[in-house]
């Protein structure tokens, strides 16, 4: 087993993806995860984003769902994200082994346990496992 090539492309530039985020995962841990617009599933001619004002043509990035712009069809926020795909790269929290990983960006409620406090709290997360060792790796989404 030697080193994995990494296959997965990172994005150009921030306008290709809906999410990119890169964190430290506990003490030895790292991971980027990023997810890339696709294409309007009713046309398939248009990258689907959010909706710009018609005054001043800017995104409205705080809008609640997505616009393609060639036909006009619209989705839901929450309902377009969850049809796309997270690509991560990592390098396992618990093994240090680097490997990449892609997923449903459907991301699930888990379980926290601030290690200072022992409180638990829920929160929206990309669950995997590693490939080498097998243990959960843990993207959340920014905490408040
Ligand atoms: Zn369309
Ligand atoms: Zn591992």
């Amino acid at each position: 087993m030697g080193d994995v090539s990494m296959t997965l492309k990172l994005p150009q530039s921030m306008d290709e993806c809906i999410y990119f985020t890169r964190r430290k995962l506990e003490e030895k841990g790292s991971a980027v995860a990023w997810v890339y617009k696709e294409k309007c599933p009713k046309c398939k001619k248009a990258l689907m984003g959010k909706p710009k004002d018609p005054k001043t043509g800017k995104t409205k990035i705080r809008a609640t769902e997505y616009v393609c712009p060639s036909c006009g069809y619209t989705m839901e926020k929450g309902a377009y994200e969850d049809t796309l795909t997270a690509n991560i790269q990592y390098t396992c929290p618990h093994c240090s082994y680097s490997g990449e990983h892609q997923m449903s960006f459907k991301r699930k409620k888990v379980q926290l346990i601030n290690p200072e406090t022992r409180k638990k709290k829920s929160a929206d997360a990309l669950k995997f496992p590693c490939k080498k060792c097998g243990k959960d790796i843990l993207i959340t989404k920014k905490m408040k």
